[in-house]
């Protein structure tokens, strides 16, 4: 792995830099010039038009107010979304504004959760392999990091795990579910079953969520009988707003009493409250382009299994975690220089590759059996 040092111009070394910060490089999944962009799980389809009028109108009126700080409550974007998280619960009429926190993306509602329930001699728990940020999120928050293995199949191995919860009591459960890299959604029953096992905060990081399969219910159904579970949620996926950085959790309103401690002051601008508000406007126009990604990552994963020896993970996501190769770095390569960008991440030997449009697909498939010989899939 190359480290800061091998980079020219940046002499780390005479800092005083923290020592657990001394050689690391930061988050960098490639951001390449390339023509078919799958590796950051990114909505293919850019917003509607109507959309994209009225967020440019929305950001004008506030434009006019610049000079004053924006709301720090987020009130009116609360609003819009408990209204929309309702939507998942049937007959919800319970998910009110102070159950609902946003920030900038939900790897800075994911930081605050750390900041406000991790902290020195404190240990969070995730079942690797999984999101590549918690390490991260926890070294800066001073947080032990911990992890279980998953099984062959990426599913949590449920005794093990209750028996780990109820033996060491982790301060912070981190479950990602649907999970990234490998796109397995947990049970209710299996998040549930930890919550009653676990004294500490549970984070189901629903990323995904919009993508999972029918059947699969979210963990915001158990809010109400766990008040230390912690469901976050993210614009940047199925509301194809990547770009705006808009993250949320729902929670009982004592946790987000306390993330609220740890915010910083205005932490979430004026122009990005009024985008993610406009946003949740076209919810519906854009949850129809979901359902067309998940008929893409059916597919895709339909596709893969019929090729020679590959295999592909189920997923409940927009994105496919297969393999498994010999040599996956030269997969990754070769699928580049046939223009397509996929991620080397997950266990060793496995590619992941995000859900995109048709063309996108055909692109990846024609790329795919150009680049890979019988003798690079493994057995
Ligand atoms: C993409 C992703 C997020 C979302 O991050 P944002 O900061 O909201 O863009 C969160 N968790 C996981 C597991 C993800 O893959």
């Amino acid at each position: 792995m190359s480290t800061v040092e091998d980079r020219p111009g940046s002499p780390a070394g005479d800092l005083p830099l923290r020592p657990e910060l001394r050689g690391q490089l930061p988050y960098g999944a490639p951001q390449l010039d390339v023509a078919h962009r799958l590796n950051v799980n990114e909505n293919p389809y850019p917003p509607p038009p109507a959309m994209v009028s009225d967020v440019a109108m929305a950001v004008a009126e506030v434009a006019a107010g610049l000079n004053r700080y924006p709301d720090r409550d987020a009130t009116a974007l609360r609003a819009g979304l408990a209204a929309y998280v309702a939507r998942d619960v049937p007959g919800a009429t319970w998910v009110d504004v102070g159950q609902v926190w946003p920030a900038n993306g939900s790897n800075e509602v994911m930081l605050q959760l750390l900041q406000a329930f991790g902290g020195p001699g404190r240990t969070a728990l995730a079942f690797a392999p999984t999101y590549s940020m918690y390490p991260d999120y926890c070294r800066d928050t001073f947080t032990a990091y911990a992890t279980l293995p998953r099984r062959e199949d990426f599913t949590i191995d449920l005794d093990a795990a209750l028996a780990h919860v109820a033996a060491e009591q982790p301060d912070v459960l981190l479950l990602a579910s649907p999970n990234n890299p490998t796109g397995t959604a947990l049970r209710l029953d299996e998040v549930a079953a930890l919550c009653t096992a676990s004294r500490g905060i549970v984070v189901v990081d629903e990323a995904y969520a919009e993508f999972r399969r029918p059947g699969t219910p979210s963990a915001i159904e158990l809010l109400p009988a766990h008040p230390r579970l912690v469901v976050t949620r993210t614009m940047s996926k199925a509301f194809a707003l990547a770009g705006a950085r808009l993250g949320y959790l729902v929670a009982s309103p004592a946790v987000v009493d306390a993330v609220q401690l740890v915010r910083l002051p205005y932490h979430l601008s004026a122009v990005t409250q009024a985008v993610a508000r406009t946003a949740l406007r076209h919810a519906d126009a854009l949850l129809a382009g979901v359902a067309a990604l998940r008929a893409e990552r059916d597919a895709l994963v339909d596709w893969l299994r019929a090729q020679p020896g590959v295999v592909a993970a189920d997923s409940d996501a927009n994105f496919v975690l297969f393999g498994r190769f010999a040599d996956r770095d030269a997969v990754w390569r070769r699928l580049l220089d046939h223009g397509v960008l996929v991620r080397a991440t997950g266990p060793d030997g496995w590619l992941r590759v995000s859900a995109g449009t048709p063309a996108e697909m055909a692109a990846f498939r024609a790329a795919l059996l150009a680049s890979v010989e019988p003798g690079d899939v493994l057995a």
